[in-house]
Formats: C-alpha cells, structure tokens, sequence
C-alpha cells in the first residue's frame, strides 16, 4: 500500500459532484432523474461574452498572461466594483484566477499560520473549512440558525473570537441557504474585525443573484478596504461556470502575494478567457437582468411547492439560487432522505450536511432549472412521501 501525506486527511470535498456521478448512473440504467443538486445557471453563456472568447482566440491571444490577470481586465473589475458596490479599487487591487475558489486557497494560504483561528458559517459552502483544516488553522463553525433567517449571530461571533482567530469567512448572499447579511449585520461585523485586528474573507460571488435591494460589501465600510477580500467571478452572474474565472480584490500589497502563488500553482487564467471577461463586464448587461428575473420567479415556485409538502417547512431566500427547508417533520434524517429521494423518486438533491454539520435537518435544492422541471421534482417528492407516510 502507498502511503499519502497526512495533509489528505484534512482535505474535504463537495458532495454535490457524488451526486451527479450517481444520478448519471441511475440515468444510465433508464431510470429518469430531476436535477435540483447542482449549484450552476442552466442558461448558456450570453452570446456576446461567447463571440469575444472566440475573436481573442482567432486574434492570437493563445499566450501567457501575467499571472495576476491583463491589465484590460484588471482595470473593467475595478471599474466594476467601483460602479456597482462602491469599492475604492485600482487594477492593482486586482487579481483575476481560474474560478472564484482559487482566491479561497490564496488568500487563507498568505493570510493565515498554522494554529491560527478561521471563522466560516455553517451550515455554508464546504471548501471553507476544507481549505481552512488544509492551512493547518482551525476551522471554528459559526451556526446560522433558522430562527435569524439563517444570518450570521453577530453576538456569537463576538463569543468566538479568541486571540488566535485570524480571518472570518462571509458569504452574502449564501449558498446554501440563500441568507443576505444586513447592514447592520455588516456594521457590527466590522467593528468586530476591527478591533480584533482580523481578515474578512467576503465571498460575494452571488452578489448580482439578489432579488430585493442592492449587494452591500463590507469592504466599502471605514477601515475595510485594507483587511477585506472580495471574493467574485463570473461563473453564477454570467452563467460561466465551465469557463473558470473569477478574481478577488484586496489591498494591492496581499494581491502581490496572492499573484505570486498564482504564478507557482497555474501561472495565469486562459487569456482568451480574460478577454470574454472584458466582454462581459463592460458590455449590455440585460442577460444578467433577465436571468435574475427567472431565477425570481423559479424561486417563487419551489418555495409554495416545497412548503405544501407533509414535513417541510421553507423560508423563502433573499438571494443565490438554492433553498433551504427544514425537513425535520418528514421523521427522516437529510441524509436519508437524499439518498431515498434520488434513489426512490429520481430527484437529485443534496443532505444539508453536505454543507456541515448544522446542515442536519435541511435538504438542498437548487432551483437553476426550468420551472417545468421544478413541478416534476415536487410531484415526485410528493408521491414519494405520500407513499413513505402509508407505509
Ligand atoms: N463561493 C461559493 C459560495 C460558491 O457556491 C461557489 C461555487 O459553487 C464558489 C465560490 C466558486 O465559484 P467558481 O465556479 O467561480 O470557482
């Protein structure tokens, strides 16, 4: 037997491509499956972005780039986030990646030391505390109960902060449950962050799916911009996910940093790629506009549907396209009843503790499917507790 570094065991995973892989069995044994598991817009890329992928690629940019991004687009994320959330940036506050979920494992890999303290909600998205143990610090789970809406406790956080805690982990609006933090949750948070001299690692890549008011980043309160890392991409806003690019924008002194691993893991982001970003940051934004609108009303659906179902009980989300029930009146545990739901009633969705343990007592679903599909996926579950219920 080979022996693997110890580091392996620390190393997580997420769920969601299990799921897949057993529900492209099940449909390869003909059985037919609803997928509401999967955390990526159905739509296609919007046609403009696609043909200045292609141009750049005809035009010869088959090229390195510098690992922290092209100015070009460096510059249209800066202009970007000034115009949309405020943010005081410069494309030296830039660094662009392959995906979002690089800038996780940069910016925890140059900010925190072995032994140090990273706050992440929980139940939330499981690369945090994955990338957290990976660093060597310990991953402290903050809960985000039901009862607030699944927002963060901002007086729990005060209670866990110790001299050791180093970062925090943000994610407004929130996968899983759909939660967005309020001001005066950002405030608070902040004043914490700076007092206890902390990083803020604000994942904000669901900020444009957001169905009342607009994204607010903390990184725009007084003494922010400096300890803050926005996390963002184009992977959900502009249905990209298949294309890997995202970027973070932080004080030009950790971009450095962070572009310096860039160069020692993946050197640069496909520079065709870099050059559909422009595109897409600079060019009409109504495919966004009407994508949010169908996730609106999608959500709308899934929410009424899931909430006449014996067992279920579903806040409706803020943001992000995922739901959140509490199925804890079905009697069975999230794990059992994924696994009963695709196996039993082809519909593919995910435990809540897929998302940590305080996930117990939820399931997922995402609702980035037709609303057609969404009607079959309730019919079925429908069936299948009625059934289970008679049993
Ligand atoms: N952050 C959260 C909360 C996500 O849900 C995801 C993707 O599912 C990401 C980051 C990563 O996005 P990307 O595809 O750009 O790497």
């Amino acid at each position: 037997m080979m022996k693997y570094a110890n580091r392996m065991k620390k190393l997580g995973t997420e769920t969601a491509f299990e799921v897949l892989a057993r529900a492209r069995e099940l449909e390869a044994q003909g059985r037919t499956v609803v997928h509401l598991q999967i955390g990526e817009p159905d739509f296609t890329t919007p046609a403009n972005i696609v043909n200045a992928g292609i141009e750049a690629l005809r035009r010869g940019e088959t090229h390195y780039t510098p690992s922290a991004g092209i100015l070009p687009l460096r510059q249209a994320v800066a202009e970007f986030v000034r115009e949309d959330r405020g943010l005081k940036a410069g494309p030296e506050n830039v660094v662009v990646t392959p995906g979002a979920k690089p800038i996780m494992f940069y910016t925890l890999f140059a900010c925190v030391n072995p032994g140090d303290e990273v706050i992440y909600p929980n139940p939330g998205f499981p690369i945090y505390e994955s990338v957290i143990g990976l660093v060597g610090a310990k991953p402290v789970p903050i809960q985000l109960r039901e009862k607030n809406e699944f927002r963060l406790d901002v007086k729990e956080l005060r209670r866990l902060i110790t001299p050791k805690t180093k970062l925090v982990i943000l994610n407004s609006p929130q996968n899983p449950t759909g939660s967005v933090l309020t001001a005066e949750d950002l405030e608070a948070i902040a004043k914490l962050a700076i007092k206890h001299d902390l990083f803020v690692l604000a994942d904000e890549i669901y900020s444009h799916i957001l169905y009342e008011g607009r994204h607010a980043s903390i990184a725009t309160l007084p003494g922010m911009a400096e300890r803050t890392i926005v996390l963002d991409g184009f992977s959900k806003t502009y249905a990209m996910t298949g294309w890997r690019l995202g970027y973070g924008v932080m004080n030009p002194e950790l971009a450095k940093h962070v572009a310096r691993l860039g160069t020692n893991n993946h050197s640069c982001t496909a520079s065709c790629v870099q050059f559909a970003g422009v595109e897409a940051l600079t060019g009409p934004q109504d495919a966004v506009t009407a994508m949010v609108s169908e996730f609106k009303r999608r959500r709308d659906v899934i929410v009424d549907g899931l909430n006449r179902l014996p067992g279920f009980k579903c806040l409706k989300p803020h943001g992000a396209f995922y739901v959140f029930p509490n199925i804890t009146g079905t009697g069975m545990s999230s794990r059992e009843l994924a696994t009963r739901l695709l196996e039993e009633a082809g519909v593919a969705c995910l435990s809540g503790t897929s998302f940590g343990e305080f996930g117990e007592g939820y399931l997922r679903f995402s609702y980035a499917n037709s609303v057609e599909q969404i009607r079959m996926g309730l019919d079925r579950i429908g069936q299948f507790l009625g059934a289970a219920v008679a049993r």
